[in-house]
Protein backbone atom coordinates (compact mmCIF):
# COMPACT_ATOMS: atom_id res chain seq x y z
CA UNK A 1 0.00 0.00 0.00
CA UNK A 2 3.01 2.05 1.11
CA UNK A 3 4.77 1.90 -1.92
CA UNK A 4 1.67 2.29 -4.62
CA UNK A 5 1.22 5.25 -2.93
CA UNK A 6 4.58 6.81 -3.03
CA UNK A 7 4.68 5.94 -7.05
CA UNK A 8 1.60 7.31 -7.14
CA UNK A 9 2.42 10.46 -5.53
CA UNK A 10 5.79 10.30 -7.72
CA UNK A 11 3.91 9.96 -11.01
CA UNK A 12 1.69 12.44 -10.10
CA UNK A 13 4.26 15.19 -9.79
CA UNK A 14 5.75 13.94 -12.91
CA UNK A 15 2.84 14.66 -14.70
CA UNK A 16 2.53 17.85 -12.96
CA UNK A 17 5.96 18.97 -13.87
CA UNK A 18 5.54 17.97 -17.30
CA UNK A 19 2.75 20.23 -17.55
CA UNK A 20 4.26 23.22 -16.07
CA UNK A 21 7.11 22.75 -18.68
CA UNK A 22 4.88 22.70 -21.60
CA UNK A 23 2.76 25.67 -20.03
CA UNK A 24 5.59 28.29 -19.20
CA UNK A 25 8.62 27.04 -20.58
CA UNK A 26 9.15 28.82 -24.49
CA UNK A 27 9.95 25.91 -26.27
CA UNK A 28 9.83 27.22 -29.47
CA UNK A 29 9.91 30.59 -31.03
CA UNK A 30 6.95 31.88 -33.59
CA UNK A 31 7.43 34.73 -35.52
CA UNK A 32 4.57 36.89 -37.20
CA UNK A 33 4.18 38.64 -39.92
CA UNK A 34 2.16 41.37 -41.33
CA UNK A 35 -0.98 39.79 -44.01
CA UNK A 36 -3.28 42.40 -43.50
CA UNK A 37 -3.27 46.24 -42.66
CA UNK A 38 -5.30 48.97 -43.07
CA UNK A 39 -3.99 51.90 -45.39
CA UNK A 40 -2.67 54.63 -44.13
CA UNK A 41 -4.75 58.18 -44.91
CA UNK A 42 -3.37 59.73 -48.08
CA UNK A 43 -4.77 62.91 -49.86
CA UNK A 44 -3.30 62.08 -53.18
CA UNK A 45 -1.00 64.16 -55.26
CA UNK A 46 -2.47 68.02 -55.11
CA UNK A 47 0.33 69.36 -56.84
CA UNK A 48 1.37 71.28 -53.88
CA UNK A 49 4.72 71.17 -54.20
CA UNK A 50 5.00 73.81 -56.96
CA UNK A 51 2.88 76.24 -55.04
CA UNK A 52 3.54 75.37 -51.42
CA UNK A 53 7.34 75.67 -49.60
CA UNK A 54 6.67 71.80 -48.66
CA UNK A 55 3.91 69.19 -49.30
CA UNK A 56 0.42 69.75 -48.32
CA UNK A 57 0.86 72.41 -45.76
CA UNK A 58 -1.87 73.88 -43.80
CA UNK A 59 -2.94 75.29 -39.89
CA UNK A 60 -4.71 72.43 -37.93
CA UNK A 61 -7.85 74.17 -38.42
CA UNK A 62 -9.76 76.15 -41.53
CA UNK A 63 -10.67 79.01 -38.53
CA UNK A 64 -7.23 80.48 -37.93
CA UNK A 65 -6.73 82.44 -35.34
CA UNK A 66 -4.78 86.17 -35.53
CA UNK A 67 -3.47 88.91 -33.63
CA UNK A 68 -2.67 92.38 -34.65
CA UNK A 69 0.46 94.29 -32.41
CA UNK A 70 1.42 97.44 -32.92
CA UNK A 71 0.01 98.55 -36.28
CA UNK A 72 -0.94 101.91 -37.54
CA UNK A 73 -4.11 102.06 -39.10
CA UNK A 74 -3.63 101.93 -42.25
CA UNK A 75 -1.47 98.69 -41.91
CA UNK A 76 -4.20 97.10 -39.56
CA UNK A 77 -7.04 98.13 -42.24
CA UNK A 78 -4.99 96.69 -45.07
CA UNK A 79 -4.33 93.28 -42.86
CA UNK A 80 -8.30 92.89 -42.31
CA UNK A 81 -9.05 93.34 -46.05
CA UNK A 82 -6.52 91.07 -46.59
CA UNK A 83 -8.33 88.16 -44.41
CA UNK A 84 -11.33 89.42 -46.07
CA UNK A 85 -10.16 88.67 -49.68
CA UNK A 86 -9.23 84.74 -48.38
CA UNK A 87 -12.59 84.10 -46.33
CA UNK A 88 -14.46 85.51 -49.39
CA UNK A 89 -12.27 83.09 -52.22
CA UNK A 90 -11.70 80.15 -49.50
CA UNK A 91 -13.47 78.11 -47.16
CA UNK A 92 -10.93 79.93 -44.09
CA UNK A 93 -12.00 81.70 -41.62
CA UNK A 94 -10.03 84.30 -39.49
CA UNK A 95 -10.65 85.50 -35.49
CA UNK A 96 -8.71 87.58 -33.18
CA UNK A 97 -7.32 86.13 -30.27
CA UNK A 98 -4.93 86.95 -27.43
CA UNK A 99 -2.82 83.72 -28.22
CA UNK A 100 -3.23 83.85 -32.12
CA UNK A 101 -1.40 81.37 -34.57
CA UNK A 102 -0.84 84.17 -36.68
CA UNK A 103 1.31 87.01 -35.23
CA UNK A 104 1.06 90.24 -37.52
CA UNK A 105 3.43 93.22 -36.28
CA UNK A 106 4.48 96.14 -38.34
CA UNK A 107 7.75 98.06 -38.52
CA UNK A 108 8.25 101.57 -39.46
CA UNK A 109 11.85 101.42 -40.95
CA UNK A 110 12.63 101.35 -44.33
CA UNK A 111 14.52 98.04 -44.97
CA UNK A 112 16.34 97.64 -48.34
CA UNK A 113 17.71 94.37 -49.59
CA UNK A 114 19.34 94.10 -53.18
CA UNK A 115 18.66 97.87 -53.84
CA UNK A 116 14.54 96.74 -53.02
CA UNK A 117 12.27 98.14 -50.88
CA UNK A 118 11.15 95.46 -48.87
CA UNK A 119 7.35 95.79 -48.27
CA UNK A 120 7.15 93.05 -45.59
CA UNK A 121 7.91 89.62 -44.53
CA UNK A 122 6.09 86.77 -43.63
CA UNK A 123 5.84 82.64 -43.15
CA UNK A 124 5.31 79.99 -41.28
CA UNK A 125 7.62 79.65 -38.01
CA UNK A 126 6.84 76.29 -36.94
CA UNK A 127 6.28 73.53 -39.19
CA UNK A 128 5.33 69.93 -38.26
CA UNK A 129 5.72 66.36 -40.85
CA UNK A 130 2.29 64.90 -39.62
CA UNK A 131 1.09 61.65 -42.00
CA UNK A 132 0.55 63.12 -45.46
CA UNK A 133 0.89 66.75 -43.91
CA UNK A 134 3.20 70.03 -43.08
CA UNK A 135 1.04 70.97 -40.32
CA UNK A 136 1.54 74.56 -39.45
CA UNK A 137 1.21 75.65 -35.71
CA UNK A 138 2.29 79.26 -35.77
CA UNK A 139 3.43 81.91 -39.01
CA UNK A 140 4.33 85.39 -38.59
CA UNK A 141 3.66 88.49 -40.83
CA UNK A 142 5.91 91.57 -40.67
CA UNK A 143 4.32 94.59 -42.31
CA UNK A 144 7.26 97.42 -43.60
CA UNK A 145 5.77 99.98 -46.22
CA UNK A 146 2.47 100.37 -46.44
CA UNK A 147 0.49 99.74 -49.47
CA UNK A 148 -0.04 102.58 -52.50
CA UNK A 149 -2.32 100.01 -54.14
CA UNK A 150 -6.04 100.19 -53.49
CA UNK A 151 -6.06 96.25 -52.90
CA UNK A 152 -4.02 95.13 -49.71
CA UNK A 153 -1.98 93.36 -52.34
CA UNK A 154 1.08 93.47 -49.61
CA UNK A 155 -0.80 92.16 -46.51
CA UNK A 156 -2.16 89.37 -48.75
CA UNK A 157 1.29 88.33 -50.62
CA UNK A 158 2.22 88.08 -46.73
CA UNK A 159 -0.61 86.19 -45.49
CA UNK A 160 0.09 83.65 -48.28
CA UNK A 161 3.64 83.20 -47.12
CA UNK A 162 2.24 82.24 -43.97
CA UNK A 163 -0.56 79.79 -45.27
CA UNK A 164 2.87 77.91 -46.99
CA UNK A 165 2.70 79.98 -50.26
CA UNK A 166 6.19 80.61 -52.37
CA UNK A 167 7.02 83.29 -55.06
CA UNK A 168 5.81 82.49 -58.16
CA UNK A 169 7.66 83.69 -60.97
CA UNK A 170 4.83 85.84 -62.78
CA UNK A 171 4.51 89.50 -62.72
CA UNK A 172 0.71 89.25 -62.20
CA UNK A 173 0.46 86.78 -60.11
CA UNK A 174 0.20 88.03 -56.03
CA UNK A 175 2.83 85.83 -55.00
CA UNK A 176 5.18 87.84 -57.34
CA UNK A 177 8.09 88.74 -55.48
CA UNK A 178 8.01 92.74 -56.22
CA UNK A 179 4.30 93.98 -55.51
CA UNK A 180 2.56 95.45 -58.49
CA UNK A 181 -0.90 96.53 -58.31
CA UNK A 182 -2.65 95.00 -60.42
CA UNK A 183 -1.18 91.59 -59.24
CA UNK A 184 -4.50 88.95 -57.89
CA UNK A 185 -4.38 85.60 -56.60
CA UNK A 186 -4.39 82.53 -58.80
CA UNK A 187 -6.99 79.94 -58.80
CA UNK A 188 -5.01 76.98 -58.52
CA UNK A 189 -3.82 78.27 -55.03
CA UNK A 190 -7.39 79.09 -54.47
CA UNK A 191 -8.37 75.81 -54.78
CA UNK A 192 -5.34 74.13 -52.93
CA UNK A 193 -6.65 75.71 -50.09
CA UNK A 194 -10.31 74.79 -50.03
CA UNK A 195 -8.99 70.94 -50.89
CA UNK A 196 -6.40 70.70 -48.56
CA UNK A 197 -8.80 72.44 -45.82
CA UNK A 198 -11.46 70.22 -46.62
CA UNK A 199 -10.54 67.41 -44.41
CA UNK A 200 -11.70 68.01 -41.02
CA UNK A 201 -9.36 69.00 -37.41
CA UNK A 202 -9.27 65.60 -36.52
CA UNK A 203 -6.56 63.30 -34.64
CA UNK A 204 -5.17 60.28 -36.57
CA UNK A 205 -3.56 57.44 -34.77
CA UNK A 206 -1.91 54.64 -36.81
CA UNK A 207 0.38 51.71 -36.75
CA UNK A 208 4.15 51.79 -37.91
CA UNK A 209 6.56 49.41 -37.44
CA UNK A 210 5.48 46.23 -35.18
CA UNK A 211 6.15 43.20 -34.93
CA UNK A 212 5.18 40.01 -32.71
CA UNK A 213 7.48 36.72 -31.85
CA UNK A 214 6.10 33.87 -29.65
CA UNK A 215 8.34 31.76 -27.23
CA UNK A 216 6.21 28.82 -25.75
CA UNK A 217 3.16 30.91 -24.25
CA UNK A 218 4.57 34.09 -24.12
CA UNK A 219 4.20 36.65 -26.43
CA UNK A 220 6.31 39.62 -27.59
CA UNK A 221 5.03 42.53 -29.58
CA UNK A 222 6.36 45.58 -30.40
CA UNK A 223 4.84 48.64 -32.35
CA UNK A 224 4.98 52.34 -32.80
CA UNK A 225 1.93 54.50 -32.59
CA UNK A 226 2.06 57.74 -34.63
CA UNK A 227 -0.97 60.81 -34.66
CA UNK A 228 -0.77 61.71 -38.27
CA UNK A 229 -3.97 64.13 -37.88
CA UNK A 230 -3.94 67.72 -37.26
CA UNK A 231 -4.94 67.77 -33.80
CA UNK A 232 -4.11 65.86 -30.48
CA UNK A 233 -5.30 62.30 -29.99
CA UNK A 234 -7.28 62.15 -26.56
CA UNK A 235 -6.17 59.22 -24.21
CA UNK A 236 -6.95 55.69 -26.02
CA UNK A 237 -6.05 51.88 -25.76
CA UNK A 238 -4.27 49.67 -27.54
CA UNK A 239 -5.89 46.10 -27.68
CA UNK A 240 -3.80 42.62 -28.27
CA UNK A 241 -5.57 39.93 -29.35
CA UNK A 242 -3.99 36.47 -29.95
CA UNK A 243 -6.48 34.33 -32.30
CA UNK A 244 -9.22 36.77 -31.55
CA UNK A 245 -8.75 36.60 -28.03
CA UNK A 246 -7.70 39.83 -26.05
CA UNK A 247 -4.48 39.22 -24.39
CA UNK A 248 -3.38 42.45 -23.41
CA UNK A 249 -4.96 46.43 -23.01
CA UNK A 250 -2.31 48.98 -22.80
CA UNK A 251 -3.47 52.60 -22.00
CA UNK A 252 -2.43 55.27 -24.66
CA UNK A 253 -1.12 58.66 -23.62
CA UNK A 254 -2.68 61.53 -25.93
CA UNK A 255 -0.47 62.53 -28.42
CA UNK A 256 -0.02 65.77 -30.33
CA UNK A 257 -0.16 66.32 -33.80
CA UNK A 258 2.99 64.44 -35.76
CA UNK A 259 4.20 62.77 -32.27
CA UNK A 260 4.33 58.85 -31.75
CA UNK A 261 5.01 56.28 -29.17
CA UNK A 262 7.13 53.42 -29.48
CA UNK A 263 5.42 50.38 -27.19
CA UNK A 264 7.48 47.23 -26.93
CA UNK A 265 5.43 44.49 -25.13
CA UNK A 266 7.54 41.26 -23.18
CA UNK A 267 6.17 37.80 -21.61
CA UNK A 268 2.73 38.44 -22.35
CA UNK A 269 0.84 34.84 -21.16
CA UNK A 270 -0.86 33.29 -23.76
CA UNK A 271 -3.49 31.00 -23.03
CA UNK A 272 -4.10 29.36 -26.16
CA UNK A 273 -2.10 26.45 -27.49
CA UNK A 274 -1.25 27.45 -30.72
CA UNK A 275 -1.66 30.74 -32.08
CA UNK A 276 -1.70 31.66 -36.20
CA UNK A 277 -2.78 35.20 -35.66
CA UNK A 278 -1.76 38.27 -33.50
CA UNK A 279 -4.45 41.58 -33.66
CA UNK A 280 -3.19 44.49 -32.57
CA UNK A 281 -6.30 47.88 -32.49
CA UNK A 282 -6.01 51.12 -31.17
CA UNK A 283 -9.63 51.99 -29.59
CA UNK A 284 -9.72 55.53 -30.08
CA UNK A 285 -12.94 58.01 -28.72
CA UNK A 286 -12.42 60.50 -31.20
CA UNK A 287 -13.23 60.78 -34.84
CA UNK A 288 -10.24 60.23 -36.90
CA UNK A 289 -9.10 61.08 -40.36
CA UNK A 290 -9.45 57.41 -40.74
CA UNK A 291 -9.95 53.94 -39.09
CA UNK A 292 -8.09 51.93 -41.74
CA UNK A 293 -4.92 52.08 -39.95
CA UNK A 294 -6.26 51.50 -36.19
CA UNK A 295 -5.77 47.67 -37.11
CA UNK A 296 -3.10 45.49 -38.39
CA UNK A 297 -3.11 41.73 -38.44
CA UNK A 298 0.08 39.42 -38.32
CA UNK A 299 0.30 36.25 -39.14
CA UNK A 300 2.77 33.53 -38.61
CA UNK A 301 5.17 33.82 -40.90
CA UNK A 302 6.33 30.43 -43.34
ZN1 LIG B 1 7.33 87.32 -50.64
Amino acid sequence: MGAKLVFGLIFFIFVVALLTLYWFVPLSETQFIVTQSGSNFTIGDLGSLELQFYENMRFPSNRISYGIDKCTLKKTDDMLRAFDILEDKTILEFYPSSNPEISIVCDSRTKIDGGLFIAGEGGPTNITESGDFHLISHGQILLIKESDCPNPNIATHELMHVLGFDHIPNPKDIMYNISRCDQKINNESINLINEIYSIPSAPDLAFHDFSAIMHGKYLDVNMTVKNEGFVSSPKSVIEVYADNKLVKKIDLISLDAGHGRIISLTNVWVKQISVDQIELVIVSSAEELSNENNRVVLHISG
